[in-house]
C-alpha cells in the first residue's frame, strides 16, 4: 500500500538519488520517494529507505520554484552567457532551501530545456488523476520540453487501465522505462523482481498501445551461471512480443549492501565470468528477432559499450563485436576487459590502438592482473562505480 505523506508540510525542492543515464540533461521532479517494491536482490538503490507519495501540492511547488529560477536565468542568458556576477542577483534572492532547485534549473537550461524526468522509482503508482494533474502543469510551465519521461514497475503499469494510460499520455507522459532485467520467470523469482514474463508482455504493450515511447532495460548476468542461457532465451522472447523503442543493458553488479552479495558469497548465486556475460549477450542479440528498436549500452558497467544499433539493420554488426572479442587469444582478451573496464579503451577501433594497448598490458603486469583472477578484479572495478 502507498504511503501518503499526507498533510506534511512543504519542505523545499526534492530530488531524487537516481536517473537513467540517457536522462542526464533532464530536469529532475521528485513526484514520489523510494520504491514502492524495494525487494530486488540485486538493487542498492533505495534499500533501507521508505516510500512515500509526495502531496501533488508540494511537485506543484517544485515545478513552480524551478519555473521561476528558469525564468530568471533565461532572463539573464538573452543579454549574455552566465558568469559569477550574472547569476548573483539570483543567487542573492534564493533561500538555502532553494539551492537544489536553482542547480536543477540551471542544468535544464544548459541542455536546452528538451527533457524532464519524473523521479524516483515507479511515478506510475500515483492515482492517474494525480499523475495528470503534475504533467498538465509541467506542460504549462515548460511548453518547449520535447520529452516528459519517467520509471515505472511492469507490475504497475499491467494494472493501469488503457483509458488512463491513454489520458497520462494525452497530458504528456512520452517515454517510460520499465526496469525489465529479465524475462526469465525463474530469474525473476530469484531476485524477487516481484513480476513475471507474462506481465512484462502486458505492461510492454499496454505502454506501447497508449502511445508512449517504451524503454527496457535488460541486466546481463542477472541469471548467474545455472540460468544464463535461459535468461537469455526468455528476455529475448519476451522482447520480441513488445518490441520497445530501446533496449539498453545495464549489466549486474553486486555491491557488499544488497542481498544477491550474501547469495554469491555462500556460493548460492554463481555469478558469470565476463566471458561467460559476453556470450549470454551474444545469445540475446542474437535471438532478438522480427523487432525495430534500438539497443543502447550507455551504462558504465557495461563490458561492451559500443554493443549498440537498431534492429534488424545493426544486428550483425553488433553480434559481431561480440564474437571477435570472444574468438581473441586468451592474453590479448585480458587486455581488452581491463582496458574497456578502466576506461582506456571505448571499442574495437581502440583496441587497434598499439600505444594505448602497451599502456593496458602495463598495468595489467604492474597490477598482477591475469586471467586466472581478472574476474575478481574486475569486480571489484565495477562496485566503484555503484
Ligand atoms: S523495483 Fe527497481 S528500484 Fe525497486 S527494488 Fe526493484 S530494481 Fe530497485
Amino acid at each position: 500500500m502507498a504511503k501518503s505523506s499526507g498533510n506534511s508540510s512543504y519542505c523545499g525542492f526534492e530530488q531524487g538519488p537516481i536517473r537513467p543515464p540517457s536522462e542526464a540533461g533532464s530536469l529532475l521532479l521528485r513526484l514520489t520517494r523510494n520504491c514502492p517494491w524495494n525487494h530486488c536482490t540485486f538493487c542498492p538503490v533505495y534499500k533501507g529507505a521508505e516510500f512515500s507519495l509526495r502531496p501533488v501540492d508540494h511537485i506543484l511547488k517544485d515545478i513552480d520554484l524551478v519555473y521561476s529560477y528558469v525564468e530568471k536565468l533565461s532572463a539573464i542568458r538573452k543579454s549574455g552567457p552566465f558568469t559569477r556576477d550574472s547569476i548573483a542577483p539570483v543567487l542573492d534572492d534564493s533561500g538555502a532551501h532553494d539551492m537544489d532547485a536553482f542547480h536543477a534549473a540551471m542544468n535544464f537550461i544548459q541542455n536546452g530545456m528538451e527533457s524532464i524526468f519524473l523521479q524516483d522509482a515507479n511515478s506510475l503508482i500515483m492515482k492517474p488523476d494525480d499523475l495528470i494533474t503534475v504533467l498538465r502543469h509541467i506542460k504549462a510551465c515548460f511548453p518547449q520540453a520535447k520529452r516528459i519521461t519517467s520509471y515505472a514497475r511492469s507490475h504497475t503499469v499491467s494494472r493501469i487501465s488503457d483509458d488512463h494510460m491513454m489520458r497520462i499520455a494525452e497530458a504528456g507522459l512520452s517515454r517510460i522505462h520499465i526496469g525489465m532485467e529479465s524475462a526469465s520467470d525463474k530469474v525473476l523469482e530469484r531476485v524477487r523482481k516481484g513480476t513475471t514474463k507474462a506481465m512484462q508482455i502486458t505492461a510492454g504493450l499496454k505502454v506501447k498501445k497508449a502511445g508512449i515511447e517504451l524503454s527496457e532495460y535488460v541486466m546481463p548476468g542477472l541469471g548467474g551461471m545455472d540460468l544464463s542461457r535461459e535468461h537469455a532465451l526468455e528476455t529475448a522472447d519476451a522482447l520480441n512480443q513488445i518490441d520497445p523503442e530501446f533496449i539498453r543493458l545495464r549489466s549486474l553488479a553486486i555491491p557488499a549492501h544488497v542481498p544477491l552479495f550474501s547469495d554469491h558469497a555462500n556460493g548460492t548465486f554463481r555469478k558469470c565470468t565476463d566471458l561467460g556475460v559476453a556470450e549470454e549477450i551474444l545469445l540475446f542479440l542474437e535471438t532478438l528477432d522480427g523487432i525495430t528498436g534500438t539497443v543502447k549500452s550507455d551504462h558504465v558497467l557495461n563490458l561492451f559499450q559500443d554493443v549498440e544499433g537498431t534492429y534488424p539493420q545493426d544486428k550483425a554488426r553488433m553480434t559481431d563485436i561480440i564474437r571477435s572479442f570472444l574468438a581473441l587469444p586468451q592474453e590479448e582478451r585480458l587486455y581488452v576487459q581491463v582496458g574497456r573496464r578502466l576506461g582506456m579503451i571505448r571499442n574495437a577501433e581502440d583496441a587497434k590502438d598499439a600505444r594505448r594497448m602497451d599502456h593496458i598490458k602495463e598495468t595489467c603486469r604492474a597490477n598482477g592482473i591475469t586471467p586466472a583472477n581478472v574476474d575478481t578484479v574486475i569486480e571489484d572495478i565495477m562496485r566503484r562505480f555503484i
